[in-house]
């Protein structure tokens, strides 16, 4: 354990989920703001953050295909989805002091800027929060995904998952009370258990880059920062 961050430069894949808070569809504003003073807690120890979100809490693509709309399509909805998350993100964020940009896989100059790596490091450089939205880009993708993509183009030191519960565990904890969590993992590990970590290409992506997933709740406040020093419940794949 230590008190000084382990990392340089992180990205933080939060999923749509993640902000619904306790309703059941969209955005809910309260918990928008704690993550982004988690983000900022840990902007303040001098990390470099980036962040994927996903767009689950509003649309995804397979819930469209499966009720017979065209699977590209609903993947652009889904794509949109994200861009509305990333806004509502960065506008916390800013509302808390820190400066952010979003920069969008698919272009939309009225509402954020294009995705442009070099872009992208230069306001990392600057102390800005970039925040990576519509995924890929492509359709048949997932912001999992586009998060191990960003991350290695952006040289990130970890891609932290942020999730329900605490870690990966051998069994879903809230359904068995003897349920154990993993302290580290391999890449390798993941996929051979089919472990519900990230989805596989991104796990492959991440092994052929080495780049660590930190998977760790973020739900609980402030785990965001203390994961970063290597503190608190996390599981490490490595
Ligand atoms: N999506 C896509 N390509 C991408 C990323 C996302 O088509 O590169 C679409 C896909 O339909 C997906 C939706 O956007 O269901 C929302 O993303 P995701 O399901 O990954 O969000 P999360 O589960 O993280 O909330």
């Amino acid at each position: 354990m230590s008190n000084t961050p382990q990392y340089r430069r992180v990205l933080l894949k939060c999923s749509g989920e993640a902000l619904l808070g306790n309703q059941q569809y969209g955005i809910d504003v309260e918990t928008v703001s704690r993550i982004a003073k988690d983000i900022g807690d840990a902007h303040a120890m001098g990390v470099e953050v980036c962040v994927v979100v996903g767009g689950g809490n509003i649309f995804r693509g397979m819930s469209g295909s499966a009720k017979g709309m065209d699977r590209s399509s609903a993947d652009y909805m889904g794509m949109l989805a994200t861009v509305m998350n990333a806004l509502a993100l960065q506008n916390a964020i800013e509302s808390l002091g820190m400066n952010s940009r979003v920069l969008s896989a698919i272009p939309m100059s009225a509402v954020c800027e294009p995705y442009i790596r070099r872009r992208a490091e230069r306001h990392l450089e600057k102390g800005r929060v970039v925040i990576f939205a519509a995924g890929t880009g492509n359709p048949y993708f997932t912001t999992d995904t586009a998060a191990a993509l960003r991350a290695a183009e952006m040289k990130c030191d970890a891609l932290l998952k942020g999730t329900n519960v605490d870690g990966v565990y051998n069994k879903d904890p809230r359904h068995h009370s003897d349920a154990e969590r993993y302290e580290t993992l391999s890449h390798l590990d993941v996929l051979a258990k089919d472990l519900k970590v990230m989805d596989a290409a991104a796990i492959s992506l991440a092994r052929e880059n080495q780049i660590p997933i930190l998977v760790f709740s973020i739900q609980e406040e402030g785990a965001f920062a203390r994961v970063l020093k290597k503190e608190g419940c996390f599981t490490e794949v490595v």
